[in-house]
């Protein structure tokens, strides 16, 4: 692994499968040299379970899941259920129930019998509070259906090589499941997945190789190993238009929730990176209260975290930046208004602009009814860009959706802003949520009104 390379977690592998048995331990150590810092070995039946047992029980850095699939799903009577019950109490390196499911592609079990031992199995994670791994293969619909009967919710789980559509990953998603993919998002004609993966914020992704099976493009064909699954983290950055290290920071801090494996890291940042970008987080008090707004839920961007235990001073923002040459742009945004912190901005920026960097304000717009005076003049040669958000065409639906501090005055205060900010920020672009209720085209006629640039923002996909 270079210093660059981020690490990763292989969240669904065979290692106990036959394909390694001469060389097991070598395909460990490469995985680990290659900054694969956890593995997570998944049964497919019990005997296959028992071996991944043994094998995490070898390393430390190896986590274990015992289930039994729906190709094997007769063998899970009383008896093979009580095993698993065992293991899964005993075993502090079992961290899921898997893989467990439906396969209505090769049907090498019975429908029934398949449907049976996959809710007996989630009845057995959700008594014994386990995650699951779901196998799902042309049965989207029943899957989903036995998920919502069986109420999986109270344990959540992944979805592992997803191969539904959109509806169907939004479904998961709104159960509180991640969608896990594999080196097959790598091929050629898999243009659909890709698609899809565009489509989804990756803050619901898991990467797995799948091993031996599924080798990304490069190895298409060939044993697949723990050590390729970069190949499919470096796919989804492409597609997404993230960073490498985006990608690897979000799906391991995924992986780590959902199985407790490895080390959450959840410190409070106050300059974050994303993509090729610096964020600054220097305030978490807003004017706004929106209804979109994550932090309501969860304080994590992009798998950083963003609540402050106080608001850093100018000295703090500056250590946390440390050198700003290499980055594209340092961006002021954070969860909260940065202009609420006005001097504290034009300090900061005004350090930045004497080595070079380009400045951006992401803002609400309502600095000038915080400080009482026309502010915009003091940002003048400190800031390049500005992007304010509108997300409405009407003061009534603005106040509906941001909730502002000021009431309906708000919105013609956020207008006037977007109005006078060209006279003194060279780019100024007007920004809203792409949610339902928010009439997108009628935001942007208003913007162009105002003589600025226009961005849809996407629903739920931050930073
Ligand atoms: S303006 Fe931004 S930080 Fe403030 S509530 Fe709205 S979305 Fe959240």
């Amino acid at each position: 692994m270079t210093e660059q390379q981020p690490w990763l977690i292989d969240t669904h592998a065979h290692l106990d499968h036959g394909q390694f048995d001469h060389d097991r331990e070598e395909v460990i150590s490469r995985a680990h040299e290659e900054g694969i810092r956890y593995i997570l070995t998944v049964g497919c039946d019990l005997e296959s379970s028992r071996r991944n047992l043994e094998i995490a029980g070898k390393h430390p850095f190896i986590y274990a899941a015992v289930g039994v699939h729906p190709h094997d799903a007769a063998q899970l009577d009383e008896k093979a259920l009580t095993q698993l019950r065992t293991w899964i109490q005993e075993g502090s390196k079992v961290v899921a129930v898997g893989e467990i499911g439906l396969d209505f592609y090769r049907d090498r079990c019975p429908r029934d019998i398949q449907r049976q031992a996959f809710r007996q199995q989630i009845r057995l994670a959700r008594e014994l509070k386990k995650p699951i791994i779901v196998h799902d293969r042309d049965a989207h619909a029943e899957v989903l259906q036995i998920l919502t009967e069986e109420k999986a919710v109270e344990v959540g789980g992944v979805v592992h090589c997803f191969s539904g559509d959109l509806a169907m990953a939004r479904a998961c998603i709104e159960m509180g499941f991640l969608i896990s993919f594999p080196g097959s998002i790598t091929y050629p004609k898999n243009e659909e997945v890709r698609d899809l993966i565009r489509q989804i914020p990756v803050d619901h992704f898991l990467v797995e190789t799948d091993c031996p099976y599924l080798a990304p493009q490069p190895r298409r064909g060939k044993r697949n190993e723990p050590a390729l699954v970069r190949h499919t983290a470096a796919t989804i950055a492409d597609i997404k238009g993230l960073s490498l290290q985006d990608v690897c920071r979000v799906t391991n801090l995924n992986a780590s929730k959902l199985f407790g494996i490895g080390e959450a890291d959840q410190a409070s940042r106050i300059a974050y990176p994303i993509r090729d970008a610096l964020y600054l987080n220097i305030t978490n008090r807003c004017t706004n209260s929106c209804a979109f707004c994550a932090k309501f839920k969860d304080f994590t961007v992009k798998g950083h975290g963003l609540q402050l235990d106080h608001e850093p001073s100018s000295e703090e923002i500056i250590a946390a930046i440390g050198d700003p040459a290499g980055y594209s742009e340092i961006v002021f945004c954070g969860y909260g208004e940065p202009l609420i912190r006005l001097e504290t901005v034009k300090e900061v920026a005004a350090w930045l602009k004497a080595r070079g960097a380009k400045v951006r304000i992401n803002t609400d717009g309502q600095a000038n009814l915080v400080h009482g005076r026309d502010v915009l003049p003091e940002l003048r040669g400190l800031v390049d860009a500005i992007s304010v958000s509108l997300n409405a065409a009407d003061a009534e639906t603005y106040q509906r959706i941001c909730h502002s501090q000021f009431g309906l005055p708000a919105y013609e205060g956020v207008k006037n802003f977007l109005r006078e900010a060209p006279a003194h920020i060279p780019s100024v672009t007007a920004s809203a949520v792409a949610m339902p209720g928010i009439d997108m085209q009628a935001c942007e006629a208003v913007a162009r009104e105002l003589g600025v640039d226009f961005r849809a923002r996407p629903y739920n996909d931050l930073g």
